[in-house]
């Protein structure tokens, strides 16, 4: 049994993680201020015996007691409606956040993952993007003050491995989606899903010709514990290859809602990515993985769960 702290465990994909070791049997330490999550997302397990959970904000320094065996770095707003009205919060917490879970890891010799991101490719001059590109970033645009934590929190935990010898572990996480994302958080999959089932215009940004790749929760949690018991420090990209625009995505969605929403257009936020598709190939050569949930499948997980909140 090992003792795993999560940062950010209160959030989307924190609060499966917590499950998810929970499961395997170990203990869990959730570490969140509930900036963009909530204690709903913990609620299925809160009362596990094997779980803690504590409320604290990782910009300042993380006190723990007793051993801990492994660090996951997740705290970080996520979406870009959270970090463009959170600009000083997501900087903070991926640079002075990121210093003090790899200080707790240093102090415990614990193993340390961090939740980095497909946005450190920015707005990608090369697609499908390999873990050795090296980005297009805009460091004073609105996104950059996401973009360019999550690169500071990358050359930080570099620099934990090299100086301080700390085993370290960097996924780069592709739009990933399911059950738990928090229906207003302004992100494409919550937004165009509750406007469907709402039956409000599905609010297209652009012409709707930029693309994404979705993952779908499950295959991003398999994806993880594998990365866990892989020996490899530089940066894996996790992510499902299959790209689709954003128009394509809104029709999916009305499609698998049977929604009559209209589609409405919106102006396209500055600097968003035209293109986003992940390749995979360290992935699939060093963990032996690749998603298994078809996107309709795991689209039909995502609309049940927020149907039921929507009525709830
Ligand atoms: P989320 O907003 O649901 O979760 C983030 C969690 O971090 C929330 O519970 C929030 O309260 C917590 N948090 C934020 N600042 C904190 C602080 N200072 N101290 C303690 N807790 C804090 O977002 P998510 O989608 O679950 O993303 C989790 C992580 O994965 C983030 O680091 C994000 O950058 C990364 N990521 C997510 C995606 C994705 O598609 N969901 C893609 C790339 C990277
Ligand atoms: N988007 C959109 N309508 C929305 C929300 C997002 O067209 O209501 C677009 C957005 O401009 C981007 C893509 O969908 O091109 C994915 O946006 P999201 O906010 O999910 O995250 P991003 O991939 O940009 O980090």
């Amino acid at each position: 049994m090992a003792r795993v702290l999560i940062t950010g465990g209160a959030g989307f994909i924190g609060s499966h993680l917590c499950e998810s070791f929970l499961e395997r049997g170990d203990e869990v330490i959730c570490v969140d201020n509930f900036l963009t999550g909530s204690r709903d997302n913990v609620l299925p397990f809160a009362a596990h015996e094997r779980f803690t959970l504590i409320d604290h904000n990782v910009t300042q320094f993380i006190e723990v007691g007793g051993p801990v065996d492994r660090i996951l770095h997740f705290a970080s707003p996520a979406s870009p409606v959270d970090y463009l009205e959170l600009p000083i919060p997501t900087l903070k917490v991926g640079s002075l956040g990121t210093h003090n879970a790899l200080g707790l890891a240093k102090a415990k010799k614990a193993l340390f993952l961090l939740a980095s991101t497909s946005e450190v490719y920015g707005d990608p001059l090369v697609r499908p993007q390999r873990e050795d590109y090296w980005g297009n970033v805009n460091p004073v645009g609105p996104r950059g003050v996401y973009d360019e934590a999550k690169r500071f929190a990358e050359a930080m935990t570099m620099a934990y491995h090299r100086y301080h010898g700390l085993d370290t572990r960097i996924v780069r996480i592709f739009n990933t989606y399911g059950p738990r994302m928090r229906m207003k958080d302004g992100r494409v999959v919550p937004n165009f899903i509750t406007q469907a089932l709402k039956g409000e215009g599905l609010t297209v940004y652009g012409t709707g010709s930029q693309t994404r790749s979705f993952l779908y929760i499950a295959d991003l949690i398999r994806g993880i514990h594998r990365l866990l018991e892989a020996e490899d420090h530089l940066p894996v990209n996790l992510g499902n290859p299959h790209e689709i625009t954003v128009m394509e995505f809104a029709k999916k969605i009305l499609e698998l809602t049977g929604s009559k929403s209209p589609i409405v257009y919106k102006p396209l936020p500055q600097d968003d990515p035209q293109v986003r598709q992940p390749d995979i190939a360290k992935a699939r050569q060093l963990l032996g993985w690749e998603p298994e949930v078809q996107l309709e499948e795991g689209l039909a997980r995502t609309i049940s769960y927020f149907s039921q909140h929507l009525r709830g």
